[in-house]
């Protein structure tokens, strides 16, 4: 008998633990106190949903998933002890945290002479498979990304057979949030579960992939897949992704399309790309990747940090963004990337901060996407944004939403203005914004002024100032 510890692996198929071997499998779920302190409700609720149509699948096949609350490495080995299992599998972690925790849960079981076994699962290639030809990993993507796109990729496997699960013979409620101590999340959750990420792939996969390359830096298009809490938590795999990636490719209506899907594959391959960066330099979720010669001077402003989480900074794309988030626990990548320049280099404020505000709302946080993200921002990464290219957030909101309809749809107070003034709004005087739009605050900074001290900020880390 053969306990599966499912963490961010949350579907039945195209989950390698569940297929290789052929020992009987009894799959578990545990809730561990120190892993939930770097949760948030947002995951929680995603990680509820999908675990209750786990269990039905399970269910279906006279198994049943086994959900437990308590610390990894004691509840594992209870269990074992229970079930007399003999080996315990899990797929490969790839944080820090993660991987201290797994090497804590292996030494217990080890010392009860319990073995386990860990499977690659989650990445097509895993770190230390796609390095320079010296053997390093790469720190430059745009390298990383050709040999990932021309490596064979592996095909998803079908779902283990109903012979091959084990009946727990106790059924286990799925804890609630409240159980957890978690509040209910202040956003819409989108639903969890292995049959709707299924169904999202297909979806995006049928139609919208084609025009991935034209429309996905539109925020208000909502033309990019959202498949990233289904990445992040495992309700779809990564081959299956591919393979239904790569039939879209085959039948891509011409050249331009097939391209465009070839672009959706880089994204595939960033996600990739940053988790072989936290592998290989797990410090980077609290330090930068790259070191300046002197400390960088973040500011701390504690009301411009505040204005900044609230959407009240008085620049519409930021603030549609900062509401995008709180509203659905998700961000449009490019507003992502606007509103995160704009902390660091408008507000200059610490990156960690922002990172620690996405990881408390988003439903679809990891820490290598989260902090490679945050770090490309703010000029502290790999292959990151160069500390002198700063984006101006009224420009970019002007040529990524035109006609203002994603800033409309998440700033009410910008409801009823003309697309030209919302893009002009730092340009405005008091009287005209207040004619214009009453409830909709003016901006906090002068963007001018704060490059030029954003550039200054960077000089004096680099030490040229
Ligand atoms: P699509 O455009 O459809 O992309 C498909 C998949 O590719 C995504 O689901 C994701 O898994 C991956 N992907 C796309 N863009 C990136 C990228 N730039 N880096 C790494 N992987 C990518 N992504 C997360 O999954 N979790 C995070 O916590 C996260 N935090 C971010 C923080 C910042 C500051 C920035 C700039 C980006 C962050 N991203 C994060 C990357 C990206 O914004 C999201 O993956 C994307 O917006 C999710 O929407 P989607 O699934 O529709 O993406």
């Amino acid at each position: 008998m053969r306990l599966h510890w499912h963490r961010t692996d949350l579907r039945p198929s195209d989950n390698l633990a569940l297929t290789t071997g052929d020992d009987p499998i009894l799959p578990v779920y545990v809730f561990d106190p120190r892993v939930l302190t770097h949760a948030a409700p947002p995951r929680v609720a995603f990680v509820r949903d999908s675990l209750a149509t786990l269990r039905e699948w399970y269910r279906a096949r006279e198994s049943d998933l086994l959900i437990v609350r308590g610390e990894a490495p004691t509840e594992l080995a209870r269990l074992a002890d229970e079930y007399d299992a003999d080996t315990v599998s899990w797929a490969q972690a790839y944080s820090g945290l993660g991987r201290r925790r797994d090497d804590r849960v292996a030494d217990r079981l080890a010392a009860d002479g319990v073995d386990h076994r860990v499977v690659h699962d989650h990445l097509h290639h895993e770190p230390g498979s796609i390095t320079t030809n010296q053997g390093e990993p790469y720190a430059v993507y745009s390298y990383f990304w050709k040999k990932w796109r021309d490596r064979e990729k592996a095909s998803s496997v079908a779902a283990p057979g109903a012979d091959r699960l084990a009946d727990p013979g106790v059924e286990t409620p799925i804890p609630t949030l409240a159980d957890l101590d978690f509040d209910d999340p202040e956003a819409t959750i989108p639903p969890g579960g292995y049959e709707t990420a299924r169904h999202r792939l297909n979806e995006f996969c049928s139609g919208p992939i084609y025009d991935y390359e034209s429309t996905r830096d539109r925020p208000a298009a909502d033309a990019t897949s959202r498949l990233s809490p289904h990445l992040a938590h495992g309700t779809v795999g990564i081959r299956t992704v591919n393979d239904r990636v790569v039939r879209a490719r085959e039948n891509a209506p011409d050249e331009e399309a097939r391209e465009a899907v070839e672009t959706f594959r880089g994204e595939l391959a960033w996600r990739e790309f940053y988790h072989h960066v936290l592998y290989f330099n797990p410090e980077v979720v609290t330090e930068n990747y790259r070191d300046y010669e002197h400390d960088i001077e973040w500011r701390a402003d504690a009301a411009e940090l505040q204005a900044w989480k609230d959407g009240e900074t008085g620049y519409p794309i930021v603030d549609a963004g900062m509401r995008q988030l709180r509203a659905e626990a998700y961000m449009h990548n490019r507003v992502r990337m606007i509103v995160a320049s704009f902390l660091t280099k408008d507000l200059l404020i610490d990156w960690r901060e922002g990172y620690d505000w996405f990881r408390q709302k988003l439903v679809d946080h990891n820490p290598a996407n989260n902090n490679g993200g945050w770090q490309w921002a703010a000029s502290t990464g790999t292959d990151a944004q160069p500390y002198f290219r700063i984006f101006n957030p009224m420009t970019q909101g002007e040529r990524h939403d035109p006609d203002a309809a994603y800033i409309r749809e998440y700033v009410p107070e910008l409801r009823g203005v003309d697309p030209d003034l919302i893009h002009d709004w730092h340009e405005l005087s008091p009287t005209q914004r207040h004619r214009t739009a009453p409830d909709y605050p003016a901006p906090i900074v002068d963007h001018s002024e704060r490059r030029e001290a954003a550039l200054a900020m960077f000089e004096r880390a680099r030490g040229e100032a």
